[in-house]
């Protein structure tokens, strides 16, 4: 598989790039759980690199309020589905990319089918009870799971791929008690996306150091960073088998 005259030059810039696999990446399929602010980003940069399916998943629709930092929407969007209007700018940015959409509510009975096939699932969501719904299917079908989340001017990304690594339960077993709605800053979804982005295209060409077996830690209002080496629980309830 070769690459065309066009993709040569989209991508000329990143094929620069030591170690860089832009064919690895057209064969990569990828699920996107959550287009806001976090996964906004996160698909954005995706697409742009080329990969080569992307699964886009989410219920809602655009607010006002999302337009702090949902940086795929803008106020003509105001009323319409996320995820029409992410397909439409994806594929105005990226038309050599294949974009899968469903507009739905992940629960336990439709997430095994939603995530069949994919290479990496990709954690856009606000919510610990949907982030544990998905690492609890990413874990029974073995794909790994890349985990974002923002909270003020707190960021984390881990990269969980069990036997290899614990899971998401190891280090939040249960629901956690965050202020509703959660405060966010559009720069902070913006860094932890581009991180989480970044984080993604490493481990879909299977380069460079991963955050396997690491919580990054990011602090905005210090712009300081924290990497915690991360253990498997053995009292977990999802991989400790
Ligand atoms: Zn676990």
């Amino acid at each position: 598989m070769s690459l065309s005259p066009q993709e040569l030059s989209r991508y000329s810039r990143q094929l620069l790039i030591d170690g860089w696999n832009q064919e690895k990446l057209r064969q990569s399929k990828i699920l996107i759980c959550g287009i806001g602010g976090l996964g906004g980003a996160t698909a954005t940069y995706l697409a742009a690199a080329g990969v080569g399916e992307i699964r886009l998943i989410d219920y809602d629709t655009i607010d006002l309020s999302n337009l702090n930092r949902q940086i795929l929407y803008s106020t003509d969007d105001i009323g319409k589905s996320k995820i029409q209007v992410a397909d439409q700018r994806l594929m105005a940015l990226n038309p050599e990319v294949k974009i899968v959409t469903r507009a739905c509510r992940i629960d336990d009975d439709n997430i095994s089918d939603l995530i069949s096939g994919c290479d990496l699932v990709i954690d856009g969501l606000d919510n610990h009870s949907s982030r544990l719904t998905l690492n609890r299917a990413a874990y029974e079908t073995r794909i790994p799971y890349l985990y974002a989340a923002v909270d003020g001017w707190l960021g984390q990304v881990s990269l969980f791929a069990p036997p290899q690594t614990g899971c998401l339960a190891c280090l939040m077993p249960d629901l956690v008690n965050s202020q509703s709605p959660i405060p966010v800053i559009g720069a902070m979804a913006g860094l932890i996306g581009s991180i989480q982005a970044n984080e993604a295209l490493k481990y879909l060409m299977g380069i460079g150091s991963s955050l396997l077996n690491q919580l990054l830690i990011y602090h905005g209002h210090t712009q300081q960073t924290e990497l915690l080496s991360l253990t498997p629980n053995p009292l977990c309830k999802i991989c400790a088998t």
